[in-house]
């Protein structure tokens, strides 16, 4: 007797060897190309080729850009990008591969967006830099410069999805993402990040304004939370907002630096905990009849954190269920999460039970 087999449906994936020429030019910086050789470890080595079905990177069209960026930062950026190297801001620097890395970075998002809502594909993981969730509307900073997860769910938007949910784990605020849909109830979007801290927003009371108010979630958290704490807020907050917004897709800026080894910041998961969030969004997405859920690289400056925790998505990718992390928070952290619970109470019955 041989062995049932097991037909899973391909995960998409995006990724490019020519993200690998933006590299800082004046010497190490933390956003570098092994970070990206760190994830597609914990990606490939997880997920087989049989089940992959790849996405190429291709360049952003304009008409995509400008549905997120400003024409005129645009234009500035890529006069600024034709030099040979430099700095954006003190935190972004550029080289001579940059433009052409970011161009197709924010294209393989926008593409993996589009692969899901075709049905191609229900679930992916775009492996790109630079990274894009600090990049505003009108400037790149914070080792950004397009926004790649927000012009992915503008493309879901034009392909005719009138609800996107966007979760930002990466333990920055997602400050780029939420400008650019913070007057928009279209984009759901939720961040849980270490606060106060770069890049200084995100507290719990930008929950949107005119007819965006209720739909951006900061779960702003103080140095040193744990997996128990983004377990109760994924229970306690994301998943019944979520449920009742019912998203048609849902996209999630996947940085990895809340992971108790990386070197910037100061939060403790570990990587266990990006499995069972992985798997309970999965689980939402599949509850809500059409299991669409694309994962856009962010940040994680810690190469075995980068890598085992991209590995542990891939295994929620390929069925794996942990349980969100259980346990008694801290002072600190019990406060912070019901704050972000009294401003959106109003508009989220979810919550007020
Ligand atoms: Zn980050």
């Amino acid at each position: 007797m041989s062995e049932p087999v097991v037909v899973r449906p391909a995960i998409a994936i995006v990724d490019d060897p020519r993200f690998d020429a933006h590299e800082d030019p004046t010497g190490p910086h933390p956003e570098c190309p092994e970070r990206l050789t760190a994830a597609r470890e914990g990606l490939y080595g997880t997920l087989p080729t049989s089940e992959r079905l790849v996405v190429p990177a291709r360049e952003v069209s304009e008409a995509e850009l400008t549905r997120v960026h400003r024409s005129d930062y645009l234009d500035k950026l890529r006069e600024r990008l034709r030099d040979s190297g430099g700095h954006l801001d003190p935190d972004t620097y550029f080289c001579r591969g940059t433009r052409e890395a970011a161009w197709l970075a924010a294209g393989g998002a926008v593409d993996l967006a589009r692969t899901l809502v075709s049905g191609q594909a229900t679930q992916g993981f775009a492996l790109l830099r630079p990274p894009g969730h600090h990049a505003v509307p009108s400037r790149s900073m914070g080792f950004c410069l397009l926004n790649n997860v927000a012009l992915a769910a503008s493309a879901a938007l034009d392909a005719g999805l009138s609800r996107v949910a966007i979760v930002d784990w990466d333990v920055h605020h997602g400050n780029g993402t939420q400008d650019a849909f913070y007057a928009d109830p279209r984009v759901l979007f939720c961040s849980l990040h270490q606060y106060p801290f770069y890049p200084g927003t995100g507290a719990p009371h930008e929950i949107g304004r005119g007819p965006g108010t209720g739909f951006t979630c900061n779960v702003a958290l103080p140095a040193g939370c744990g997996p128990e704490t983004y377990g109760a807020a994924f229970r306690e907050l994301l998943l019944p907002m979520l449920t009742s917004y019912a998203p048609e897709l849902v996209l999630v800026s996947a940085g990895f630096d809340a992971h108790a080894r990386d070197p910037l910041a100061s939060m403790r998961l570990d990587s266990a905990s990006y499995g069972a969030m992985a798997g309970s969004l999965l689980e939402l997405a599949q509850s809500l009849g059409h299991g669409r859920v694309g994962f856009v690289l962010e940040g994680g400056y810690d190469l075995a954190a980068l890598a085992d925790g991209t590995a542990a998505v891939a295994r929620s990718l390929r069925g794996e269920r942990i349980e969100l992390p259980d346990g008694k928070l801290h002072a600190a952290a019990r406060l912070a999460i019901d704050a972000t619970k009294q401003q959106l109470k109003p508009y989220w019955p979810a919550l007020a039970a």
